[in-house]
């Protein structure tokens, strides 16, 4: 995933119902309306179904063996994963003292058997909408409004995660620091509004010149990050360079005041020093990222574990 965008994908139903007619008709009539429908008949295929499934609505019985419908809500709301799901509890029992448990539980809403499916849709419906807004929520805490990649906040959400998974598994992850040159004179010579289009005119080259599991951001002002996850030091040096060059190639402005532009580069990885955390391995990004400005700028800097300064400079196009 490149960016924060919403996609507005129909969204997937859970239904959990151990009753095999009253499962499919509920199937049936969801999947009539538009949803994606996916089933279990009870709390525990309901677990193992939300491990494989991205799901935003559950529909759930309450009245199932191995794991009753207040169980599943009690699983679903401490699983950090699970917990933002939408759940429509579905009782045969008409006693207040049901609702309200299944509601202080974590439900979002219920229905009680027998109901319409008008009503059920209904209600289906309340939960789409809630749904939608949060991810439009979530979506504009995530990302830059000028550029459209993500920002800050959600690069750290994201790198926390890389890193974690890196560690763990001893795979290799790499971090790119960008900067752009002399930024204030571009905006000084051409105005703000230059400088805010050229921002514009980086962000689509990070987003376009790179994997689409690889992750770019706006980290602030004239400064981008790139994740690459799975990525070693080698391997990220390359996916600099060309970034570098590509941005280097291209013209800026406009027609009648088009102009250049050169960025400066900072690199770490994790396949060439052990990090006890992706702070560190930032600051080496951030580390490298100096030495490249204070020797000419224009350039790409790795950082590597030897050194006077701990840094290497590797490639010069100045
Ligand atoms: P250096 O080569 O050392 O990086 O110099 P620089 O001029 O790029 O760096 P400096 O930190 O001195 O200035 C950064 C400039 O970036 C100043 C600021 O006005 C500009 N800037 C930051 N955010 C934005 C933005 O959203 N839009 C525009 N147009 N300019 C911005
Ligand atoms: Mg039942
Ligand atoms: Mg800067
Ligand atoms: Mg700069």
């Amino acid at each position: 995933m490149q960016t924060g965008e919403d996609e507005r994908k129909p969204l997937t139903i859970l239904v959990i119902e151990d009753h095999p007619d009253q499962r499919d008709l509920l199937a049936i009539v969801l999947q009539r309306e538009g949803y994606r429908v996916v089933t279990a008949g009870n709390g525990l295929e309901a677990m193992e179904k939300l491990q494989k499934e991205n799901v935003q609505i559950a529909l759930s019985d309450i009245m199932m063996p191995k794991m009753d419908g207040f169980e599943l809500i009690k699983s679903i709301r401490s699983d950090p994963a699970l917990k933002g799901i939408y759940m429509i509890l579905i009782t045969a029992r008409i006693q207040e003292g049901d609702r309200v448990r299944g509601l202080d539980l974590g439900a979002d809403d219920y229905i009680t058997k027998p109901f319409s499916f008008s009503e059920l849709l209904a209600r289906v419906r309340v939960g789409s909408r809630v749904v939608h807004y949060q991810q439009n929520l979530e979506y504009q805490t995530q990302t830059d409004p000028l550029t459209g990649l993500f920002n800050r906040r959600a690069f750290e959400r994201k790198i926390a995660e890389e890193f974690e998974r890196a560690t763990r598994y001893n795979h290799p992850a790499s971090v790119l620091l960008l900067d752009i040159d002399n930024f204030k004179n571009i905006n000084d010579t051409y105005g703000h509004h230059g400088g805010d289009a050229a921002l514009v005119k980086i962000s689509a080259i990070l987003r376009e010149r790179t994997r689409r599991s690889d992750f770019p951001a706006r980290y602030g002002g004239e400064e981008f990050v790139l994740i690459l996850p799975e990525t070693d030091q080698e391997s990220a040096l390359q996916v600099a360079n060309k970034i570098h060059e590509e941005i280097r190639s291209q013209t800026f402005g406009t027609s009648t005041s088009p102009f250049a532009l050169t960025v400066s580069i900072g690199l770490s990885s994790t396949s060439t020093k052990d990090y006890a955390d992706w702070r560190q391995m930032l600051e080496d990004a951030d580390q490298a990222m100096y030495v490249a400005k204070n020797s000419g700028k224009d350039r790409v800097q790795v950082c590597l574990p030897q050194g006077k300064n701990g840094l290497t400079q590797t490639s010069v196009h100045a």
